[in-house]
């Protein structure tokens, strides 16, 4: 009996981008409906057919999606709000327009919410129901596509968003009543008959298995649904019994909800080993009584490192041993969605590199190899050459860079903390610049124009000499400091011209990174992201930023902020090393910044903001495991910026604010000054601050930057007037908005900055 091996889903964009292009084509009005649709089809077939080159037998089909899988079971089981349902578009362009609004023949629709994935950087469209959704079947893409891919001869799995975890990851919709106290998952009742009639749909269409993706029974939400699970899948089984249902968990670990997930009325249960390879025990005592199949992910679905088919093998032997050659199953620990597309295209890594990696379509070979090494075929050729990668690797990590591991283990206690505390700080850095009260700054960026983007990619290219590239990107530093001195901003900031990203940025400069050229990423819609790959111990070989920020600093008397992204965003938004953990990865990126901050101030810079918004989306999954998380994230932001005198001003943004729960954390980090998102959040985020007696300064952003629409003076009086309620034991504010410039225009940033200004003048004589 051989075992079998399957992906659970895999990337979308297509090997050259074509379904990027594709879409971005169509919305640009370039290309029709039907050019685009046999783009998609083209590439579902390439995607079944890769893994089946691959050697995998169990293939994923329905995973694929124009824009995102949730938006698509939106779609499918009819969760379309009303002003979707109602606005005269096609249905393809009512699909869109529910990810990413729609604007055009005198209709205009908003997009829908977006959140994270979990915990990944991936972005689905958060669900609107109310008691009014009706659900049913409003098309049957995973019929449709079963069948698209059983007319090419290949039998698939279809792949769904389970009910409850649907349920759970929507949020309560306009037209809801009393939207704070409804439940979405209070419509379960309502949800299942339809999702039972489209598995029938399914069965009847010849599929044999389906695969329903539970992630949220990795969460703390699920522990007390057991009985939930229990009749939805005793619907679903019944509605369909000709269907095996492989029921799929990712991310983390199930702990106790394995006791009710094992006996669930499905035929094989999906663990994720990559990410937690410590249930294993647990899962296999909690499944052996059963008939369950255990489907074990071993390949990981997260991350771009190769696969250790001897640790891989000695797993799942375990698993073997204790169920029996006919009840395991190897697989993916996730979709490999969140990996890129194939290694094959990336010429520019030097051979010992690439030999390091693996991206999707490697590590379907991966999961196939590994089943049929555990069926008693003869691999031995990959096993050998795998080990022999894994050796070399191991030996690199081995002896990367031991000054950085030296330096990292001589940190004191000390070197986390500022010399003096917050009021001594305070009067130090009055002295150096007497500041008004409510003081106006902004988060960083200016508008990164086509100008720049242009002169950036000519430098890359070779068409602008780094000289004139350089010059270009002074005298726009020049501009922005002008236009800051004119309507008069307090303290300054240069305006990151120089910068790609905020985090790809400081890792082309740090030591211990790669970069890919095709390596794209999903990470919401058609946006793709190549994130850095950390590799080995980081350090950094010169300074990154004190030229622009000395630069700027000289064409101005008023103080000047420096601009870093902290070592947990850093990390956060790259792909990390397997081998070390994160906290050791993170520190040493903070040991790198700290040296950069340093320098900043060295060079007489008074305010140096350092960037941290991934600390609260970097949250684990479950609520045991934040406070260590939060521990080495605020303590790796402390080494970061606690080397400077009490006179340099540190500051640290963060773009979605809620900390309620983690307050002391963000206390913890003992920032000068902390700037939020505030504008669109009701006052509760800021309560907290408040509520915990927190004295340092706080700047709450003022207005949203992620809308081209100009605030007026009133709205932001307003809105001050409000935060200043919320936080009375504040003198004053900092006055600035909710985040950085970069993607705005100009036109709107000049007259939404004149505004703030005069709201600043405003309270300082209302306060
Ligand atoms: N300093 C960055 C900027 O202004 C901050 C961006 C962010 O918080 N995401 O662009
Ligand atoms: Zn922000």
């Amino acid at each position: 009996m051989a075992i079998a091996s399957a992906a659970l889903g895999f990337p979308r964009i297509g090997a050259k981008r074509e379904v990027k292009k594709a879409s971005e084509a169509y919305w640009a009005g370039k290309i029709s409906a039907e050019e685009l649709q046999k783009v998609a089809k083209e590439q579902r077939l390439q995607r079944w057919q890769t893994l089946q080159q691959q050697g995998v037998e169990i293939i994923p089909s329905g995973d694929f999606t124009l824009y995102d899988h949730v938006l698509d079971f939106n779609y499918t089981f009819n969760i379309i709000p009303k002003r979707f349902a109602e606005a005269k578009l096609s249905a393809l362009d009512r699909y869109f327009a529910m990810g990413r609004g729609h604007q055009k023949d005198g209709v205009d629709l908003e997009a829908q919410e977006m959140q994270k994935w979990f915990d990944s950087n991936y972005h689905y469209i958060k669900s609107e129901v109310s008691s009014s959704t009706e659900f049913r079947l409003n098309d049957t893409k995973p019929v449709d596509e079963f069948l698209e891919a059983k007319e090419a001869g290949i039998q698939t799995r279809p792949v769904l968003v389970g009910p409850i975890t649907a349920l759970l990851l929507g949020k309560a919709g306009r037209d809801e009543a009393d939207r704070a106290s409804f439940e979405p998952l209070s419509l379960l009742g309502k949800l299942v008959p339809v999702y039972g009639e489209l598995l029938k749909k399914l069965q009847e269409a010849g599929a044999t298995e389906v695969q329903i993706d539970e992630p949220s029974l990795v969460m703390d939400v699920t522990a007390n649904l057991a009985k939930e699970y229990q009749s939805t899948f005793e619907a679903l089984a019944q509605a369909a019994p000709g269907l095996k249902i492989t029921l799929a968990t990712y991310f983390g670990r199930l702990d106790k909800n394995v006791e009710y997930v094992a006996k669930l009325p499905v035929s094989a249960l999906h663990v994720d080993l990559d990410r937690a390879p410590d249930q294993l025990d647990q899962v296999l005592a909690a499944v052996k009584p059963t008939q369950l199949k255990l489907s074990l992910g071993l390949v990981s679905g997260r991350n771009i490192w190769k696969n250790d088919f001897a640790a891989s093998i000695a797993i799942a032997k375990k698993a073997v041993e204790a169920l029996g050659e006919d009840r395991v199953v190897v697989a993916s620990s996730s979709s490999l969605l969140h990996t890129p597309v194939t290694l094959a295209n990336e010429s520019r890594l030097s051979a010992d590199v690439k030999d390091w990696f693996s991206f999707a379509t490697e590590k379907a070979a991966e999961v196939a190899t590994i089943a049929k090494a555990l069926s008693g075929a003869d691999v031995q050729a990959a096993l050998d050459a795998n080990k022999k990668s894994i050796d070399a690797r191991r030996a690199f990590e081995k002896d990367s860079d031991a000054s950085v591991r030296d330096r990292l283990n001589k940190v004191e206690p000390a070197m986390y903390d500022r010399k003096s505390a917050f009021p001594t700080r305070k009067a130090a850095q009055d002295k150096v610049y007497d500041l008004p009260t409510f003081p106006t700054t902004t988060i960083g960026s200016f508008p990164q124009t086509k100008e720049i983007r242009l002169a950036r990619s000519k430098n890359t290219k070779g068409e602008l000499s780094t000289e004139e590239y350089e010059k270009f990107l002074e005298n726009e530093i020049k501009s922005a400091v002008d236009f800051q001195e004119a309507i008069d901003i307090d303290i300054l900031v240069h305006g990151e011209p120089e910068r790609n990203d905020m985090s790809q940025y400081f890792g082309e400069q740090l030591q211990g990174f790669v970069f890919t050229e095709n390596a794209w990423v999903q990470s919401y819609g058609s946006r793709y992201v190549r994130p850095p790959i950390i590799v080995s111990d980081v350090s950094r070989p010169h300074p990154m930023t004190v030229r622009w920020s000395s630069y700027a600093q000289s064409l101005t008397k008023r103080p000047m902020k420096g601009m870093l992204t902290g070592p947990v965003t850093i990390l956060n938004w790259s792909f990390p090393r397997a081998d070390v953990s994160k906290e050791v990865q993170c520190k040493q990126l903070a040991l790198a910044l700290r040296d950069e901050v340093c320098d900043l101030a060295n060079a007489g810079i008074f305010a140096i903001q350092v960037d941290e918004p991934a600390i609260r989306e970097g949250l684990p999954l479950r609520q045991v495991d934040w406070d260590a998380y939060l521990t080495w994230a605020v303590d790796s932001f402390k080494l970061a910026t606690a080397g400077v005198e009490d006179k340099t001003q540190i500051h640290s943004h963060f773009c979605y604010s809620d900390f309620g729960l983690i307050f002391e954390h963000i206390k913890r980090l003992d920032a000068d000054v902390i700037s939020v998102e505030a504008s669109k959040s009701d006052l509760k985020l800021l309560e907290v601050f408040h509520k915990h007696g927190y004295e340092n300064l706080i700047g709450p952003g003022l207005y949203d930057i992620h809308s081209p629409r100009v605030p007026s003076v009133q709205e932001m009086k307003d809105r001050l007037a409000a935060f200043m309620k919320a936080l009375p034991s504040q003198k004053y504010i900092f006055v600035n908005p909710d985040c950085g410039l970069k993607t705005r225009g100009w036109a709107e940033t000049k007259a939404a900055l004149e505004n703030l200004v005069e709201v600043a003048k405003w309270a300082r004589q209302q306060y």
